[in-house]
């Protein structure tokens, strides 16, 4: 239990280890200096930083000046996207696929109205990429294909090294957004195909308000923030100092603990979708069966809304979602389970559990415990159970 709820929404956000907050705090007080600064007071400010970026690249695999930090996942998209056009004007065309996070969706579609073309892959039901269709659309005027490595609200992992083998015959720059894989999935930048790759600090356990680019030495660069010689002349403006030291150590703790850390969420992750699937009728895993995170299970319940679970989750304490963090609020299905096809009865009523390292065997429990209940009053209510074609016509109408 954290704080007073079992939290199950860690690809939304998660919570800041101990252990980060403890060896960030002494910055944030006593040790406030400039790390650009002559004096040793702001000298030994640098010297931490010097630390957090050997700790974020040795959890990629990277050389430390390979590292950028940024101010979160978002920021480390546009600057990826940015600087890959500015390294080839001549270039006017993306690749990119339709599941992708906001962060990445509207930079391009903003990109189409400037002039570039900008090609979405399409996922199947399983939430995959179908390869030949990204061989079909890379020609040489592709600049950059930008894919992530796993999907945020159905776990979803894409193949990264064949479209990066298939990128970099084209001649095109390869960014990754690997916001929902640092942390859980073991990543090495040496053995890989990926020109720049997105990390955020609040998905794995560090602040918000902090996250990095990694940018393969040789690959042409431009800031996207133009100021100062800070980062190496990659990104101006002071340091956020405690961040990138909280990062830093977030880092080190994740290759301490994804190992084992991972093992532990698959096994109470496949419990909890199991004995779902099978407690609950009318229910569906919404996305691939293993190329999945190990954290994550995004569950389709027939004919009921997902805010309406959740609603009730959130009455015994239990922090799921239902699309992405962004576009919840409205009732909009999520752009990923509409890019899997999924038919109307599961799109509305899909709810994603994500676990973290700190999920126990207790709080699953909980939820196994209180999910069909919730389900059965709720389909109870519902005018259209078993009814396909009243549902959908009743969804045609409320979101026309
Ligand atoms: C959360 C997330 C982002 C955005 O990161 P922020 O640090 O919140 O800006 C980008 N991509 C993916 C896949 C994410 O899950």
């Amino acid at each position: 239990m954290q704080g007073n709820c079992i939290y199950l929404d860690n690809n939304a956000t998660t919570r800041v280890a101990p252990e980060v907050v403890e060896t960030m705090l002494p910055y944030m007080t006593d040790f406030y200096g400039n790390p650009s600064s002559m004096h040793s007071f702001g000298g030994q400010v640098g010297k931490a930083v010097k630390t957090g970026r050997e700790q974020v690249a040795a959890l990629l695999g990277a050389d430390d000046s390979e590292i950028v930090f940024t101010s979160c996942g978002t920021e480390g998209d546009n600057a990826a996207i940015r600087a890959a056009l500015q390294a080839q004007p001549d270039k006017r065309h993306i690749i990119t696929t339709s599941v992708e996070h906001a962060a990445i969706l509207n930079v391009c579609k903003q990109l189409e109205s400037q002039g570039y073309h900008v090609t979405y892959l399409s996922v199947n039901r399983q939430g995959q990429l179908d390869l030949d269709e990204l061989d079909a659309a890379l020609t040489g005027d592709t600049a950059l294909v930008t894919t992530m490595y796993a999907n945020n609200e159905s776990g979803v992992i894409f193949p990264i090294e064949e479209i990066g083998m298939r990128t970099k015959e084209k001649g095109a720059i390869f960014h990754v957004d690997a916001v929902q894989a640092v942390g859980k999935i073991p990543l090495n930048m040496k053995s890989s195909t990926i020109d720049m790759l997105t990390l955020s600090g609040h998905k794995l356990h560090a602040p918000k308000g902090i996250g990095a680019l990694y940018l393969r030495r040789g690959v042409r660069f431009r800031p996207l923030l133009i100021g100062g010689h800070q980062e190496r002349g990659r990104r101006g403006g002071t340091e956020n100092v405690p961040g990138i030291i909280g990062l830093g150590k977030a880092a080190e703790l994740e290759m301490l603990y994804l190992e084992q850390g991972s093992k532990k969420q698959k096994k109470l992750r496949d419990k909890l979708e199991q004995i779902l699937i099978a407690t609950i009728p009318e229910c569906e895993v919404n996305g691939h069966p293993t190329e999945r995170l190990p954290n994550t299970t995004n569950i389709g319940f027939k004919y009921i809304e997902g805010e309406a679970i959740l609603f009730h989750l959130d009455k015994h304490g239990i922090c799921a979602s239902s699309g992405s963090a962004c576009t919840s609020g409205s009732l909009e299905p999520s752009h990923v389970l509409r890019a899997m096809g999924l038919p109307y009865t599961i799109l509305h009523g899909s709810i994603r559990f994500s676990l973290s390292r700190y999920t126990t065997d207790t709080e699953i429990d909980t939820v196994i415990e209180v999910m069909p209940g919730i389900i059965e009053r709720l389909r109870a209510l519902s005018p259209f159970k078993n009814d396909d074609a009243a549902w959908l016509q009743e969804q045609t109408l409320a979101h026309r």
